[in-house]
């Protein structure tokens, strides 16, 4: 398995998986995140790896709540197979004035 599912999300955000790093994943951490009861439910695993079940309209309608579970899950029980890319001009400008003054943040977007 290699390549990649992505898709975009109402914020203008989106979010990517490395399908070669989420197959050898064993616990699909992100995938039971997203499907705790009450939360949005738009991954599954499929081909053992994860999936939308939602088409990738509805998930940029609103149908992910960008809840970053997912996200969570991989970084403490995953194997770093997601990537959640969300834009936040303001953070990044606070970052690169903080950089500009020689400080270093305690926290870094990746
Ligand atoms: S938990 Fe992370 S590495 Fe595992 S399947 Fe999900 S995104 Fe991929
Ligand atoms: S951000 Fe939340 S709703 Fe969207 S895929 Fe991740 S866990 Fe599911």
């Amino acid at each position: 398995m290699s390549g990649v599912m992505s898709f975009e999300v109402f914020s203008g955000g989106s979010v990517t998986f490395d399908l070669a790093t989420c197959a050898k994943c064993k616990t699909k951490a992100c995938v039971v995140a997203c499907n705790v009861p009450n939360l949005a439910c738009v991954l599954e695993l499929k081909d053992n790896v994860p999936a939308l079940k939602v088409t990738q309209e509805e998930a940029k309608r609103g149908a992910c709540i960008e809840c970053l579970a997912c996200e969570l899950a991989c970084m403490t029980d995953g194997i770093g197979g997601i990537t959640f890319s969300l834009p936040m001009p303001e953070w990044d400008e606070l970052i690169a004035g903080a950089a500009a003054r020689g400080e270093t943040p305690g926290f870094q977007r990746r």
